[in-house]
């Protein structure tokens, strides 16, 4: 059904436009025209998203669907190049081009389809400029490639012009204000003020400049010629009006770039907040770890790796005080290395130190994860056996001297004595250290190498 519509559709549309036999003849013959663009001039003709679009597209469309005449379009990006193919006859048309007294030599040109007017594009600070003379003074860009160019420079030889490469760089330059405006066809100037990047420029004021599009068909197509500007002739009002809406005036405003700047912003700070964090956390843990290493220094001896004599001290008054207030007995072995200084003496003060490391080896190995085991002074340790009664305690002094007899420390042998004593409600801890301490030195004086409590 839509088939059969659309082939009414073209017959009435074909049937409007009168073709002599010869130009129906040329149509019937030439059923692969090669229609060529450059796709690169938005919004008359530009490739995006893979598809070939623009107001000349559109009018390409409906002429040949008007005369039913069967093409195929090629893009090349260079616009020379495009004209070098129609010069050459390898392409038949191009959708549009200016009429100019060079290109006519080599090609023929169809009555214009569309007239576009030159506008004046601006900073939307400026207020309305009735004329080109009030830019007289202040610098215009202009792109290069543009007949504009050419016309602006002979009739106002006074405007300061810059030369640009593109549309786009001039309308970056107003943007920037490098340039206070620039003279562009106002489909163009619409498609690309309807860009976020250039929301801040206007359209200020027209100028008396038109362009008139026309399509460019190789020179021997004279009858193609003819045909085309019978379909031209039969484009209605409202043909002319639904393409204009479809690109100059329905345009919505380009929210693509602003997306894009915004997702880039936001993964930009992420990224920045990211690193801040890691950072920080980075800087956190070192200085936990500085901390616990200073920790470390300020609790444990450094050649054993035990407690110091203060982290002793404090625990020792800790356990007097939970005695006092929830009777957990505690106990405490002191020990003594016997004859250390002869050890020192014979073997060198660095075989002393070993027997220290050595010894502290031993003690840690004997005693429960619960039992604080300190370096009281230089060969003296102190074991603090919480919840442990004087016989138990007795045990681990027994267990530890026996291991410390028999350990072969580099083919020497060492004894330790012992005092061992548990806290039983003295009036201070130095009392009760005082308690400990006389036992060693009973133990020393029975002899050594025994445990006396
Ligand atoms: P006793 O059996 O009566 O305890 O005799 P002793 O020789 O062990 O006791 P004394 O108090 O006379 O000597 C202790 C020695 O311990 C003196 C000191 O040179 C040595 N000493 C103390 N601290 C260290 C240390 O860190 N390393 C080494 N190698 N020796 C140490
Ligand atoms: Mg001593
Ligand atoms: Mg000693």
């Amino acid at each position: 059904m839509k088939k059969l519509i659309y082939l009414l559709f073209t017959i009435l549309c074909f049937s409007s436009v009168n073709l002599t036999p010869k130009e129906k003849n040329f149509i019937e013959t030439h059923q692969n025209i090669k229609c060529v663009t450059t796709g690169k001039w938005a919004p008359f003709t530009y490739y995006h998203n893979g598809v070939l679009q623009g107001i000349a597209i559109d009018y390409w469309r409906l002429i040949s669907s008007k005369i039913n005449l069967k093409y195929y379009c090629y893009i090349n990006p260079n616009w020379n190049s495009v004209l070098e193919e129609i010069k050459n006859k390898r392409k038949d048309v191009t959708p549009i081009s200016a009429i100019t007294p060079k290109r006519k030599k080599y090609a023929l040109f169809s009555k214009p389809y569309a007239t576009f007017q030159y506008v004046i594009v601006t900073k939307n600070t400026v207020s309305f400029i009735p004329s080109l003379k009030f830019l007289k003074d202040k610098k215009i860009a202009l792109s290069k490639k543009y007949t504009i160019m050419e016309i602006i420079k002979n009739k106002y030889p006074y405007l300061a012009i810059i030369p640009t490469k593109s549309i786009e760089e001039s309308l970056e330059k107003v943007k920037k204000g490098e340039a206070f405006a620039t003279i562009t066809l106002s489909p163009v100037a619409s498609y690309y003020l309807s860009k976020y990047k250039f929301g801040n420029l206007k359209i200020s004021g027209i100028t008396p400049f038109s362009y008139k599009a026309r399509i460019m068909i190789r020179k021997d197509y004279a009858e193609l010629l003819s045909i085309i500007n019978k379909a031209i002739m039969n484009i209605s009002e409202k043909e002319k009006i639904n393409i204009y809406k479809k690109w100059v005036y329905n345009k919505n405003f380009d929210n693509e770039e602003m997306f894009k700047r915004i997702l880039w912003i936001s993964i930009g700070i992420i990224l920045i907040l990211t690193a801040y964090i890691l950072y920080q956390t980075n800087v956190i843990k070192n200085k936990i770890e500085e901390n616990l290493k200073l920790l470390h220094f300020a609790t444990h001896d450094k050649l054993t790796g035990l407690y110091n004599r203060h982290i002793l001290d404090y625990n020792l008054k800790q356990h007097i005080n939970e005695y006092r207030r929830y009777k957990a007995p505690f106990s405490v072995i002191f020990m003594d290395i016997d004859d250390f200084k002869k050890i020192n003496d014979t073997y060198g003060h660095e075989f002393g130190d070993y027997v220290l490391s050595e010894i502290s080896k031993i003690i840690k190995n004997c005693v429960r994860q619960s039992d604080i085991v300190g370096r009281w002074g230089g060969e003296e340790f102190m074991i603090i056996l919480p919840n442990t009664k004087l016989e138990e305690a007795v045990k681990v002094a027994l267990k530890l001297k026996s291991k410390i007899e028999t350990h072969n420390f580099r083919q020497t042998h060492i004894t330790c004595s012992f005092g061992v004593a548990t806290f039983n409600n003295e009036n201070t801890d130095t009392a009760f250290i005082k308690k400990v301490d006389e036992k060693l030195y009973l133990a020393k004086s029975k002899g050594k190498n025994r445990v006396e409590y």
